[in-house]
This record gives C-alpha cells, sequence and structure tokens, in this order.
C-alpha cells in the first residue's frame, strides 16, 4: 500500500478475524499507506485457536494410549532431540523414510536451518497423547523451542507425524510431515506455523546483539544490510523500556523475520484469507503449555515479521525504516505484559489507542505526535470535525479512512502524557492497562485523574497543537 489509502470496510472485525479486508483505494491524492497491523487482535486469535486446540485434543482422546506404543514415541522423541542437540545429521535423519527422497531434502533443510539458529532451548515432545500406535498412525510432535536473549519462555510449534512399521517388531517410521494445525482458509488465523525454517528452503541468520534476523536465502543481501537499523532499533526501545523504570520480564531481543511482498507478510506463522495491508507485524505467541492450559502467561514472546519489499518504508532513507523495526519492537516489549483472562474476545484486552499509539511513540523515536507523516491528514480529519474529538474506541478502530488517523490520536495520546504527567507515566500506564486494569483505573492510578478528565486534557492538549 505504498500508494492509496488503505481504506477498510466499516464492521467490526469477527474474533477470529486478523486482518481488515483491504478495498481499493479511492482514486484521488495518494496518501502514503503507513500500515503496522496491531498485535491485540492476534493475541485474541492465539487463544481461541488455543480452544480450539483443546477441543480437538479431546476429540483425539487422551485415554486409549497403550503405554509400550507411547514409551516407544517417547524414546523415537528423545532419540530426536538429541540429534539436533548434537547437530547430528543421519541421526535427526533416521526415524523417516529414507525412500521418499522428497521428505529427506525437507527434514535435512529443516536441520541446517535448525542449526543455524541461537536456540537457548529445543526439544521435541509428545502434544497429547497418541490413540493408537497399531499399523499407520499420527503422532502429534510438539517442537519446543527458545531463543536465546529473545524469549523470556519457551514456545511450541506442532506438527503432525503419519508413522507406521514394516513388521509387529519393527521400529516406527515416519513416512510423512505435517506442520501447523488444521486451518480454515475462511478464517485469518495464527497457528505459529510456517515458521521461517518451515518452508522447506534455506534460510539465512543474520545475529546482532538484540536481534536474529531470519530470511529466506535469497534475502541474504537484505538481512545483511537491515540487521544494523533492526539492532539500533532494538537498543534504542529496550533502553527507553528501561529508563521508564517497570518492573516486568520483557524480552532482551528479538526474533525478527524479514519478507519480500505481502503474500508472504501474510504467510508466517499465519495463515491470512486476504492478502494483508500492513508493512509489518508482532505476531504475540503463546508460551509451550498453553495449549493444554498448564501456562501461566498469555504470550511468551513475539515473532515480528517485516515486508522489504513495502515502498514506504523501504524505498526510502533510513529513517522510515528505523520507523518499522521501532514500531514492531516495542509491541513486541509490551506483547508479553498483556493479561487478558479466559473467554476474552477481539474488543476485550488493552484499548488499541494505548496499543497503537505506543508502537507509534516509539516508531517516532519518542518525538511528539506533531512530527509524524500521519500529521498532514490527521489535521484535515481533526478540522473537518471542528476539532471535537474523543479518543477512539477499539469497536470503530478500522472505520473507514480514519485507521491511520486513529494511529496518529494514539500517538497524540502518547505524547500528550509524557508532556504533561512525564515521560516515566507513559511507560507506567502501558504497562498496568496491558497487565488487565481497565483504562480508567490506569487514567486514575497511574496519572492520578479520572478518565474524562485525561480525555479532556487530552483534546485540549491535541486542539491547541493542531489549530
Ligand atoms: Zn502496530
Amino acid at each position: 500500500m505504498a500508494e492509496g489509502h488503505p481504506s477498510v470496510p466499516g464492521p467490526p472485525a469477527q474474533p477470529w478475524a486478523y486482518a481488515p479486508a483491504p478495498v481499493p483505494p479511492p482514486p484521488s491524492r495518494s496518501r502514503r499507506g503507513l500500515w503496522i497491523a496491531l498485535t491485540a487482535v492476534g493475541v485474541v486469535l492465539v487463544l481461541l485457536l488455543a480452544g480450539s486446540v483443546v477441543a480437538m485434543v479431546t476429540l483425539l482422546g487422551r485415554s486409549s494410549t497403550d503405554d509400550a506404543g507411547s514409551d516407544e514415541i517417547a524414546t523415537l522423541l528423545a532419540e530426536h532431540t538429541g540429534a539436533l542437540a548434537k547437530r547430528d545429521l543421519q541421526a535427526f535423519l533416521a526415524p523417516f523414510d529414507p525412500a521418499d527422497e522428497d521428505l529427506i531434502a525437507r527434514q535435512t533443510t529443516l536441520f541446517q536451518s535448525l542449526n543455524k539458529l541461537p536456540l537457548a532451548e529445543a526439544r521435541y515432545e509428545e502434544f497429547g497423547a497418541t490413540v493408537s500406535t497399531e499399523g499407520t498412525f499420527d503422532v502429534r510432535v510438539s517442537f519446543v523451542h527458545r531463543f536465546d536473549g529473545a524469549d523470556p519462555a519457551p514456545v511450541e510449534e506442532l506438527y503432525e507425524w503419519r508413522v507406521t512399521r514394516a513388521g509387529p517388531d519393527a521400529p516406527l517410521k515416519v513416512i510423512a510431515v505435517k506442520g501447523g494445525l488444521p486451518t480454515d482458509e475462511n478464517r485469518d488465523m495464527t497457528t505459529y506455523y510456517p515458521a521461517p525454517w518451515d518452508r522447506g528452503r534455506p534460510i539465512h541468520v543474520e545475529k546482532t546483539p538484540h536481534t536474529v534476523v531470519v530470511a529466506d536465502e535469497s534475502l541474504k543481501a537484505e538481512a545483511r544490510r537491515y540487521a544494523r537499523l533492526a539492532e539500533r532499533a532494538a537498543t534504542e526501545n529496550l533502553a527507553a523500556w528501561r529508563a521508564g523504570g517497570v518492573d516486568a520480564k520483557v524480552p532482551q531481543g528479538f526474533v525478527i523475520s524479514l519478507v519480500k511482498g505481502k503474500k508472504d507478510l501474510g504467510s508466517l506463522y499465519r495463515t491470512t484469507k486476504d492478502t494483508p495491508i500492513e508493512s509489518g507485524v508482532a505476531i504475540p505467541i503463546p508460551p509451550a503449555g498453553a495449549i493444554d492450559g498448564t501456562a501461566q502467561q498469555e504470550v511468551a514472546t513475539s515473532r515480528v515479521v517485516i515486508d522489504v519489499a513495502d515502498k514506504y518504508h523501504f524505498g526510502n532513507g533510513d529513517d522510515r525504516k528505523l520507523e518499522i523495526f521501532r514500531h514492531e519492537l516495542a509491541h513486541a516489549i509490551v506483547a508479553v505484559l498483556i493479561k487478558r483472562g479466559p473467554g476474552a474476545t477481539a474488543f476485550d484486552g488493552p484499548e488499541k489507542w494505548v496499543v497503537e499509539g505506543f508502537a507509534e511513540y516509539f516508531a517516532h523515536g519518542r518525538k511528539p505526535f506533531t512530527t509524524s507523516d500521519r500529521t498532514a491528514e490527521a489535521r484535515q480529519i481533526l478540522r473537518s470535525y471542528d476539532y471535537q474529538q474523543d479518543l477512539p474506541g477499539n469497536v470503530s478502530w478500522k472505520m473507514e479512512g480514519r485507521l491511520s488517523y486513529n494511529y496518529w490520536l494514539g500517538h497524540s495520546a502518547m505524547s500528550y502524557i509524557a508532556d504533561r504527567y512525564g515521560e516515566k507515566k507513559v511507560y507506567q500506564f502501558v504497562a498496568e492497562h496491558y497487565r488487565g486494569a481497565p483504562i480508567d483505573r490506569a487514567t486514575r492510578d497511574v496519572l492520578g485523574v479520572p478518565y474524562e478528565d485525561f480525555e479532556a486534557g487530552w483534546a485540549a492538549h491535541l486542539r491547541s497543537a493542531m489549530r
């Protein structure tokens, strides 16, 4: 969406919807697309999905396992884990059917890719219990892993192995591998599959002190070029967050995938029904154990995906590239604080003006909202409302022609908090709200004012800056 305004249809998204469906841009004057997806909706997805997996596991049945078969699977997966740890390709390939060249080639590529990743933990576990180990059967395998530095807690990625044996006493043989969860092509879903290492193509990994940049081998030059900017964004964001003084265990590093084009942007870690319109996304990932309900936290870490073919951010100078890195990494820092409780829907969770306002505040290097490129367009909209503006609610957040404006309003609210109450309050306010305090409690507890007074103060600030 480099040219044209990325308009969005009016009705609010269904709980499982991820990104809004794009509609053709108006043919009028060019407005730059500043498309950066928000995280909060992603969380909903993951949680909903978790619910459906629980149902699926129940359906598959945890009960009818025979212990001998289960032990055999446990041994197989322990050996597979050991093979990866020892970087032993032959051992890693041992469970797979040697007659299937394609399967062996894909597993070889996977092994080589995994070996390039700085993983502090990596193990294969049986997910749920296998119903029967007679004949040919399916085993759900969880790849539990944690990136060194970037992930405060391990996450899991699911595979389904089709397993058989040549005779009654023959060893188990994996004859097919599927990744992820059953997906519904009519829904946008976050499944944490495929990860960049699952696509059957070699990857390039560029490491900096606070980032792991993962890309297709074909994007090696871009990964090298942009890793420096990703590192700068990470360092700046983390320093600012630390100075804010919020006591929380947030990521100290970030796993960032670079892709080329919206199709790839919409197909990493998730499936999207329509081609996304954003330039980048920060996808919150639940911790290992979230699916079967044993995890403590809602979000373990995030995975950032950025479209380097995006003309607005990558067709110009470094400032705009930094903007998108800083925006997405800001989401990734605070996503781990999210507490929404069971049964949350798309409209629960933090106010989007807080979520995107904070990301925009970081994206612009914590400079006032008036420095944002969205300002010119926003000023016109504000004037058309005769400077009467409330903070935008979640239900009308994606209103046609107003999404970019709403990002800017969120940014202005952060600028206002920094100006009026001091910058530390920005971080405390965002953290308190992410941690589950409703917005009116967050303004009272952190800023010492009722929400109505806060909103009135912000509106006056906005008017005086823009008139
Ligand atoms: Zn965002």
